[in-house]
């Protein structure tokens, strides 16, 4: 005798990127199994690939990962994760690393437990800068935002990110650069040309660039860090999707 067939609700919600609404089930115990498997491998790139798969079966094919700015991936993600697992989101935060020892025998172990209503999770994309940037009257360049495993690689508990890192990515979001009519296409360059190029500009041409990137909404949520010996606390920023597993 055939095991009944078990129904599925579904949601909508809306892409921020695109403002687009999209309707979607929340994931199924073989979909968690999957993305379970793919966290403990910690490799980004297996995780983002179950990510982009869970995406495209739980809208029955409707949205295409590829056409998601990477913080709608996060964002969707994040709202799948509870839909189909739970609201509150628990994560085990450790003491945060720029949390001068709040009492004397703080250690490593000092754990944290955050609960996180993901409702309470918005992204704002009002604050985004232009991705033209001129540097001159005639050469400019043209930036997108980066890949979503290339950002995962550097999701951090405490959002932190180092002065090399943002340089390389930021050489791997040049779109093109532009010399009066001419068009230079990142991909049809080498990585140390694009080096060259970015080492040619001033500080203050750079910093466009660098606030292009920076305007880049994550998936970020602030939340107090409470100490469980002493009870002091510290706003902890929780940044990227990985972040949010913990
Ligand atoms: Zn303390």
């Amino acid at each position: 005798m055939a095991l009944p067939k078990v129904s599925t609700p579904t949601y909508e919600l809306t892409i921020p990127s695109s403002g687009e609404k999209v309707s979607y089930r929340p994931f199924l115990v073989k979909e968690e199994k999957t993305l379970l498997m793919a966290m403990e491998s910690k490799d980004t790139t297996a995780m983002t690939k179950a990510m982009q798969d869970i995406i495209i079966a739980c809208t029955d094919g409707e949205v295409d990962p590829k056409d998601l700015a990477p913080y709608d991936l996060e964002y969707f993600f994040l709202q799948l994760r509870g839909r189909s697992v739970g609201e509150i989101i628990e994560v085990n935060a450790p003491r945060p690393v720029n949390f001068e020892a709040c009492c004397e025998e703080a250690t490593e172990e000092d754990i944290c437990k955050l609960s996180i209503n993901i409702d309470d999770i918005k992204i704002d994309t009002s604050k985004i800068k232009p991705a033209e940037i001129e540097i001159s009257d005639k050469i400019g360049i043209k930036m997108k935002f980066p890949e979503i495993d290339a950002i995962q690689k550097h999701s951090s508990i405490d959002g932190e990110m180092k002065a090399v890192d943002i340089f390389k990515l930021i050489i791997d979001c040049i779109d093109y650069i532009w010399d009066g009519d001419e068009i230079h296409k990142a991909k049809d360059s080498t990585k140390k040309e694009l080096n060259e190029f970015l080492e040619s500009l001033s500080s203050g041409q750079f910093n466009k660039i660098k606030e292009f990137f920076e305007s880049m909404p994550r998936l970020s949520h602030d939340i107090d860090w409470v100490c469980p010996k002493c009870e002091k606390s510290k706003t902890l920023t929780l940044m990227g999707i990985d972040a949010f597993f913990g």
